[in-house]
Order: C-alpha cells, then structure tokens, then sequence
C-alpha cells in the first residue's frame, strides 16, 4: 500500500480529554476516532489490528473444534425474563422500544440468545456436546469508559459457549479452552496470569480470568511467582502472606487489565429456560453449559499500553497493522525508483508492506513511522546509494543489507 494513497492521519497533539495512553497513542498515531465517550470508529490502520488480533482467536477455535455463528446484538425482554436478568441487566443493558412497544434490549451477552436457539434444535443425548462462538460487539452501558479501547460501552467480544451431557466433560473441555488461550496470548506477545476470581453462578467454583500485569489496570490481583494468583475480590490473603500453592512467602499484589473471562455455568441457564435432552434411557436431563469471553478491542489497547516508548506504539509482530514500512527517504529519482523496485519485490513475495512514498522531509517520515510503530522497517535513502537499511522498530540497531537479502528478513 503506498502511503500517499492511503488514509492515515496522524495528529500532533492528543486530545485533551482523553487520559489512557492507548487512546492517546491510537488517536495520535491514526488507528482510532472517538465519536463519544466508549465508542470509537476503526480507521483503516486500526482495523488490520483489531482483524489481525480476531483472526488469531478465530484460528484457536476452530482448532479446538468451536464452529463460528453470528447472533444479533438486538434482544427481545422475554428471553432476559425468563432467566430474571432483564431486570438484574437494566443498568448496563441499553433497554429500548421498537415499534409496535416492542422491549428490546443491546447484547450485552448472549446466554440467553444462544440457550434459545439450541433449545429447538437439541433434543436427545446424540445432539451433545455442541462448541459454538462468535466474534461480535457488545453495549454495555458502563458508568465510566475513560479508558480508552480498554472500557468501551460499544466493543468487541469473542464469546464462546460450550453444552455438554455430564459436569465432568464440562470440566474437561473447560481445560481445553484455558489452555487455547494460553495459546492465543502466547501468539500475541501478552504474559498473562490465569487468576481465579468469583464464579459468579456457583459461590465454590471460581472462574477464571487472563489479566496482564500493568499499573494502568483497574482490577487488582494477588499473585506468587508459582503461577498462583487470585482476584482481590475473592482473596482471603495479604502482600508476604505465604502462598497457599508453594508454601512461600512471596504473595505480591499488582494493578492488571482483565482480557479474558471463562465461567462453568453448569445448568442455570438450561433450567431457567428449559434446556434438556433425552439421555440413552429416554430420561430428560438438563445440559451443562460453559461461556467463554475474550476482548479484541480491550487487548488491542492492553497491547498499546505494555509495548511503547516516548516515541509511539511498538506493536508485537503478529498484531502489526503491516509487516514491513518501507521508507523512502531522498527525492532523486534514483532513490526513488530503488525504493519502488523494493516495494514491488515485496509484494512479489506476499510481504503486506506499507511504503511510505510521500513527498515529505525525512525527519517527519521516521517520526511518523516511530508513532506508528510497524515492527519492522526498510529505509531506501539517497544516503546510502546500495544499501537497504533495517531496523526493528523496538531496537535502536541498524543493519544494512543488498536488495536481494532482504526477503531473507521477513519469515514467509
Ligand atoms: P469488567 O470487569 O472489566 O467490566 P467483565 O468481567 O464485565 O469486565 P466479561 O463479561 O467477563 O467482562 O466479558 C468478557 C471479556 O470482554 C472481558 O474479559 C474483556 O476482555 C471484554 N470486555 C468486557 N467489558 C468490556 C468493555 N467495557 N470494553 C472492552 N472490553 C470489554
Ligand atoms: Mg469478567
């Protein structure tokens, strides 16, 4: 993509209302516009983010045998009725009429939508266990979104839900998914904490949450180097205190951002809105179900605020909005027509390059490719007549390189 036909605008100063540095960073650098407090419209660069960190979750899914749906964001009240959140909901649910007087309510979740449609379509035991998920966004109506893309009342959630025979395979494939997205912040950089918090359904079970350590988050965790770790809201513990899974003393506390959420619902929803099968004796039985969430757009701004400088953004290079910037620095048509010749070379070899041929001076294209922060960058400049310069956009190192060397540089 050549930058002088692309659409990216980068701003100077960062708006003064906002205070988290992932909106002040991604306003600034052109990835995101705020259009009121908790709704922000995706530009071009923001998008291939946000579509590159879905595309990961959506590959760890479907590895893990789930099958992709799309459910509406608008819901009917008697659903939300039956299982008495329509009520419980109002505060943070955006609750409206259609025509007709008609209830209708944003998805805020889809529990109840989901059991809905499952429960025309599962009536024996052969029908189990069903893995479906989708990626859509949610309206929470919450009472502050200063943060950002990490509280958006308008954001994305990928929210798996499992239906299951037994409580045992329930908690089998429970595993299956906790260790899927281990997986999916492994492929995005992101050293996350597995930490038990409330259940919320069941009060002895807890559920479990991926935080990242960060003293920008609003939860607050309690954690020992072992592994073990617990939200403040369920832990019974104080900072030094031994830990209860190693026997040390070595409880630490930290801020964190909560960037995902897995829960055993068992069979409160399939109760309240009669969710059942015929078992191999003929016997109705209600079926045991799990919800498993996942924030894009929170992770794209929890990425923002542990991986950047003074300078910018520093992606990570599997969420990088482009693999490559290209810079053409010089205006002789020599230079030009080397940079030109690279960039096609690039695109011959399916390396998504982002080639900033701009008539603009050097020192405002190497600041604006810094806010951007692609992870790795070539320089063609009249300075250096054979050489490619390279530079990762976290290190200060530069490498030279000839043409031909430099498809070597990206793993295709
Ligand atoms: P929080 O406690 O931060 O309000 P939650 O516990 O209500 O979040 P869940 O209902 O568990 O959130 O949602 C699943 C996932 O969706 C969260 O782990 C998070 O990644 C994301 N998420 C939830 N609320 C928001 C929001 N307002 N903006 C952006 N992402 C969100
Ligand atoms: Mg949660």
């Amino acid at each position: 993509m050549r930058q002088s036909e692309y659409f990216i605008k980068t701003l100077k100063e960062a708006p003064t209302d906002e205070t988290s540095i992932n909106a002040q960073l991604l306003i600034r650098a052109g990835y995101i516009d705020k259009l009121l407090a908790g709704a922000y419209t995706y530009l071009p660069l923001g998008v291939r983010v946000l579509d590159k960190i879905k595309q990961i979750v959506r590959e760890e899914m479907n590895n893990i045998g789930a099958h992709e749906i799309l459910m509406p964001a608008l819901q009917p009240k008697n659903i939300w009725e039956e299982t008495d959140r329509w009520q419980q909901m109002k505060d943070i649910m955006f609750q409206f009429k259609g025509r007709g007087g008609i209830d209708i309510g944003l998805g805020t979740t889809h529990e109840e939508p989901i059991v809905d449609m499952l429960r025309k379509r599962v009536n024996s035991y052969r029908d189990l266990p069903v893995y479906l998920y989708q990626i859509q966004d949610k309206f929470r109506n919450e009472p502050r979104a200063k943060s950002g893309l990490l509280r958006g009342r308008e954001f994305s959630m990928k929210d798996l839900y499992s239906f299951h025979q037994t409580e045992q395979d329930l908690k089998d494939y429970y595993e299956v998914v906790k260790q899927s997205y281990v997986k999916i912040f492994q492929k995005l950089d992101m050293e996350v904490l597995i930490v038990e918090a409330s259940g919320g359904v069941f009060s002895k079970e807890y559920s479990h949450e991926f935080q990242v350590l960060t003293p920008n988050g609003e939860d607050t965790i309690y954690y020992c180097q072992c592994g073990w770790a617990q939200n403040k809201e369920i832990v019974k513990l104080k900072v030094g205190d031994d830990c209860p899974n190693c026997n040390q003393a070595s409880i630490q506390e930290s801020k964190a951002i909560e960037v995902g959420n897995i829960f055993k619902l068992g069979q409160k929803y399939a109760k309240a809105m009669n969710l059942s099968y015929l078992d191999d004796h003929g016997k109705k039985q209600y079926v045991y179900m799990g919800c498993y969430g996942f924030g894009p757009s929170r992770v794209m701004g929890s990425i923002v605020e542990l991986f950047n400088d003074a300078n910018g953004i520093i992606w990570p290079a599997a969420v990088s909005p482009w693999s490559a910037h290209l810079l053409l620095l010089g205006n002789d048509q020599e230079t030009r027509a080397k940079a030109d010749k690279l960039y096609a070379e690039l695109q011959a070899n399916n390396i998504d390059v982002l080639y900033d041929d701009r008539d603009e001076s050097p020192g405002l294209k190497l600041k604006e490719a810094d806010l951007i922060g692609i992870t790795k960058r070539l320089i063609v400049s009249d300075k250096n007549k054979d050489l490619i310069e390279y530079k990762l956009r976290q290190e200060e190192e530069i490498s030279k390189h000839a043409i031909k060397d430099i498809i070597k540089l990206f793993d295709v």
